[in-house]
């Protein structure tokens, strides 16, 4: 058994067919593979759980239409980056955009001002990574409070969220990569595009 947490969580709200290839994958990998799935339907069952292995050893986020492979895994695990996000796309019925965009963002300063800007394939780094597939080192865990920033969002009233797949931690991947950005430690990626099951 490998020494390394993977957390993934799901949503019924997400269909099953959606669902089913990362099932696949999460079930042809436990025998060698940490691996603890949460159903989580509001915003903040997804940081709690996140939330409860904090600081425990090194995370694997994989969210519930991201599919890897057990190589892309591996590849995670082996690098020597702290905070590493593999790229994928997301489309228009989450961005409201025409054209599929890479789930990884940095930041851009307009007239003083923080903007985020997606990344391009070939970027190797990035300051704002949705959470579909990520690995954080533990170290960088016990630098992060995370118990304050989900007080803090939680108390964010004015957030709104709705239904879809990227709402459940579309608040919680700006926080947190928001505290990796404040430790100057910024997003490795890899490059290889994760078949993301939601188009
Ligand atoms: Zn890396």
């Amino acid at each position: 058994m490998i020494i390394m947490i993977i957390l993934a969580p799901y949503s019924l709200k997400v269909s099953k067919e959606r669902r089913y290839e990362t099932d696949c994958f999460l079930r042809s990998i436990s025998n060698k593979y940490k691996i603890i799935r949460k159903q989580t339907e509001q915003p903040s069952e997804y940081e709690l759980f996140i939330n409860e292995y904090w600081q425990q050893d090194d995370i694997i986020i994989l969210e519930h239409d991201l599919v890897p492979t057990e190589k892309d895994l591996e590849e995670l695990i082996k690098c020597k980056y702290y905070i590493c996000s593999f790229n994928y796309y997301l489309y228009q019925c989450s961005t409201l955009l025409k054209y599929p965009v890479i789930a990884n963002r940095k930041i851009i300063y307009i007239n003083n001002l923080i903007n985020y800007e997606w990344i391009k394939e070939t970027d190797d780094f990035c300051d704002l990574s949705s959470l579909g597939f990520i690995k954080i080192n533990k170290e960088i865990q016990y630098r992060i409070d995370l118990k304050e920033i989900i007080n803090n969002s939680i108390k964010r009233k004015n957030i709104k969220y709705d239904n879809s797949i990227q709402s459940s931690g579309i608040n919680f991947d700006y926080n947190l990569s928001n505290e990796f950005f404040k430790l100057n430690k910024p997003i490795h990626i890899h490059h290889k595009l994760i078949k993301h099951n939601h188009a």
